[in-house]
């Protein structure tokens, strides 16, 4: 008898359904998470468990076809597990980075504005559905702006994400249609700039 092996859960909102109102509808978040979120934990579980179950009766699996739909399924997981604490309540959430990050900010980018408008800008343009995210590199130390084209990883993996935001439809279509444009506008008023802080301060030391 073998152990069942770990699966991936969905982890709690780190807040109530209508904590980000009026940004984001109790609604818009609600299905987001418990319907698209819980989707990608549930897909890439099933191809886990297939995976699992090929190996122990020592049968074939569609290998190219498999590690697309886990990697698609990882990367929405991963990256909504990220977002949704990339967000905070607009009483505390807003505003501009503090601390080291709030620096290093001005520094890369000349200002806080300047960031946030290259940041909108990839949010913007990301193709098809994706993701726009804030990345620090090791090698140079710079944050870098980063696209992320539907979940999969074009997340370079010396590249530790400090904040992202979802621009798939999902993420705003029930609050603001197809006005992806009008989310990001608001969407700055519940940035979550402390969890940022405190993901670039570890790992500085
Ligand atoms: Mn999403």
């Amino acid at each position: 008898m073998s152990v069942p092996r770990k699966l991936y859960e969905l982890p709690p909102l780190p807040y109530s359904y209508e904590a980000l109102e009026p940004y984001i509808s109790r609604e818009q978040l609600r299905v987001h998470y418990e319907i698209h979120h819980k989707a990608y934990v549930d897909g890439a579980n099933r191809i886990l468990q297939m995976m699992d179950d090929s190996r122990r009766e020592n049968k074939p699996f569609d290998v190219k076809a498999a590690l697309k739909v886990l990697s698609f399924n990882i990367g929405g997981h991963l990256l909504h597990s990220i977002y949704w604490n990339s967000m905070t309540p607009p009483s505390k959430g807003g505003g501009k980075p503090g601390g080291r990050l709030g620096d290093k900010v001005v520094e890369d980018f000349g200002s806080f504005e300047r960031f946030k408008q290259e940041f909108t800008e990839a949010a913007l343009t990301v193709e098809g559905s994706g993701w726009a995210a804030l990345t620090y590199c090791r090698q140079t130390g710079r944050l870098i702006v980063m696209h992320v084209e539907k979940h999969n990883n074009n997340v370079y993996p010396m590249f530790p994400i400090l904040l992202v935001v979802d621009v798939f439809e999902h993420a705003y279509y029930i609050d603001y249609k197809n006005d992806r444009r009008k989310y990001l506008e608001n969407w700055w008023n519940v940035v979550n700039w402390r969890f940022a802080e405190e993901r670039y301060e570890k790992l500085l030391t």
